[in-house]
C-alpha cells in the first residue's frame, strides 16, 4: 500500500457520502482501484451507484452525518469532524471536505 503514499490512507479513513446517490458508506465498503491515469493515485468508487471519485467526507462522530471540515491529530489518532465535534486539540489540517 505505501506505494499511493499519503493520499491513500486519507481516503480509507473514516465515513463518506457518495456525492451522486447519497449512499454512506465507510472507507473499508468503498471500490478502491489504482488509477489508470496515475499509478501513485488511486480511484474510489461507490458500491450503490458506481460513481467514482464523488465522496464528501463525514465526521466521524457517532451518529454524525455532517460533512467533516476539520481534521484534528489527538492523543488517539487523527480525527476528522464537523466543527461541533472538533476534538479539543491542535488543528492539523482542513482540507477534507471533498475528494
Ligand atoms: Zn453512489
Ligand atoms: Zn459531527
Amino acid at each position: 500500500m505505501s506505494e499511493y503514499e499519503g493520499k491513500y490512507d486519507k481516503r480509507l479513513l473514516g465515513i463518506w457520502r457518495c456525492d451522486n446517490c447519497d449512499e454512506v458508506s465507510k472507507s473499508s465498503d468503498l471500490l478502491i482501484a489504482p488509477s489508470p491515469f496515475d499509478k501513485k493515485d488511486i480511484v474510489v468508487g461507490c458500491q450503490h451507484c458506481n460513481g467514482i471519485n464523488q465522496f464528501t467526507a463525514l465526521c466521524d462522530a457517532d451518529g454524525c452525518l455532517r460533512p467533516a471540515t476539520i481534521g484534528t491529530l489527538t492523543p488517539d489518532g487523527y480525527r476528522r469532524t464537523c466543527s461541533e465535534h472538533r476534538p479539543e486539540t491542535k488543528e492539523v489540517s482542513d482540507e477534507y471536505d471533498s475528494l
